[in-house]
């Protein structure tokens, strides 16, 4: 229904400008919210471009607010900004509160500027909580069609004809007040075919970058298969143990981090190669299942001299005869249709 979708859009929209003021106006929003950003070295450019906020730590600040304002309960409860808790015995005392109360604000902006919802960012260390917090879903939010970043981000992806891919808010933010302004963000959530289809609009080339971490890498590598789905080309980049794009931008110069970049992003087959290189260069079976792999994401990529190409530069570095990889190749795309 586009009336109340546009009443969820109108709600999200005052929330944030909210939080934003909230951060920049209150002695409380700036004790807490804005000396959070500040020490993570952001600057005030910086917030206002990513419209950054801070949620007070209040039970209902904000829904109360709203509601004073005139905004309807219920598209505050359908924007998940509010939550509310019916008494069970007596359904009249219902209870209202702030979903994101003391967090620090990520607003999640459409390709066109509109507010789809928000991410949220504990600032305290309580282990139970979750770190990050976002919006439900709800009829202007799926998670898996939304890429934080890409507002500020298309220009920049379509004119270096590049996107960097990134797994976090602050690895957006980063490196777009570091110079590198053509990246965005999947916040955690495992990449899908809706959110390659908004980077493919821009530019065919995605280098994506994981964490120093390593913790996902293997799952995350799935995102690179659905990329090559779509006809686009794939590099890879990772970062030191321990480091991620925001600790190394905020550490580095713009050159070194660009140096960093065009030096040590790989190629998805040679990147496959790299980790069996790491992890059991002598292990045969280990180099098996890795050649398979490679021949499998070589299957997903359309185009047919492209895959050739692929097979070719496969043969040559994992030392295979190219007929044997043909035929996998064959085997799999009959398979498949
Ligand atoms: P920070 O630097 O603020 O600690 P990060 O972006 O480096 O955060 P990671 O742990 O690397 O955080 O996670 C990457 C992304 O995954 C986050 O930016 C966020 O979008 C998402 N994420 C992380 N932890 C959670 C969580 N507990 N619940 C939901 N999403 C999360
Ligand atoms: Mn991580
Ligand atoms: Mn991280
Ligand atoms: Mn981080």
């Amino acid at each position: 229904q586009a009336g109340e979708r546009e009443s969820l859009y109108l709600v999200n929209e005052y929330a944030k400008n909210y939080f934003h003021s909230t951060m920049l106006k209150t002695e409380l929003g700036k004790a807490i919210g804005l000396s959070y950003f500040k020490e993570r070295g952001f600057t005030d450019e910086t917030i206002d471009t990513f419209q950054l906020g801070y949620s007070l730590d209040e039970w209902s600040a904000f829904t109360d607010t709203a509601i004073k304002k005139g905004y309807k309960l219920e598209f505050l409860s359908k924007t998940g900004l509010t939550i509310v808790k019916e008494d069970a015995l007596t359904a009249a005392a219902t209870k209202t509160f702030d979903r994101f109360k003391g967090r620090v604000m990520f607003p999640i902006l459409s390709m066109s500027g509109r507010t789809l919802g928000f991410g949220g960012r504990i600032l305290t260390s309580d282990k139970k909580a979750a770190k990050y917090l976002n919006s439900p879903e709800s009829d202007v939010y799926h998670k898996s069609k939304v890429l934080y970043g890409i507002y500020n981000a298309k220009q920049s992806i379509a004119k270096e004809d590049r996107c960097y891919l990134v797994e976090g808010y602050t690895d957006v933010i980063q490196f777009y007040q570091r110079g590198v302004k053509n990246v965005v963000s999947s916040s955690g959530t495992a990449l899908t075919p809706e959110q390659i289809r908004l980077i493919n609009r821009l530019t065919k080339n995605i280098t994506v970058l994981f964490d120093g971490d390593a913790a996902g890498l293997r799952a995350s590598i799935r995102g690179v298969d659905l990329i090559l789905e779509q006809g686009m080309n794939v590099r890879i980049c990772t970062f030191p143990e321990g480091e991620d794009p925001d600790s190394f931008a905020k550490n580095n110069s713009l050159d070194a981090l660009q140096e960093y970049l065009d030096s040590q992003s790989q190629d998805f087959i040679a990147f496959k190669a790299s980790l069996l290189a790491k992890e059991a260069a002598n292990d045969p079976i280990k180099k098996a299942e890795t050649i398979r792999d490679m021949v499998v994401s070589i299957s997903k990529i359309p185009d047919t001299i492209k895959r050739e190409v692929y097979i070719k530069e496969c043969s040559r570095i994992m030392d295979i005869s190219e007929e044997v990889l043909f035929n996998t190749l064959a085997q799999l795309l009959n398979k498949s249709s």
